[in-house]
């Protein structure tokens, strides 16, 4: 479970992760492993990986 993510808009699963990967800054994105689903990367690079999480999470609740 991401913390403040929404269940999967899919198959309203739970089981989600969201890895940051640096990238020439750090971008992530949530993936659920109960269909493979994966949410839009997030916007920007950053600096921080909690930020980058974050994103990844507001971006993935707003496919719902
Ligand atoms: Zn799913």
């Amino acid at each position: 479970m991401v913390e403040g993510a929404e269940p999967c808009p899919f198959c309203r699963g739970t089981n989600l992760s969201c890895r940051p990967e640096d990238i020439d800054g750090w971008a992530a994105q949530v993936a659920c492993h109960s269909c493979d689903a994966v949410g839009p990367l997030s916007e920007f690079k950053y600096d921080d990986q909690q930020e980058a999480t974050e994103d990844a999470v507001r971006m993935w609740n707003r496919r719902q």
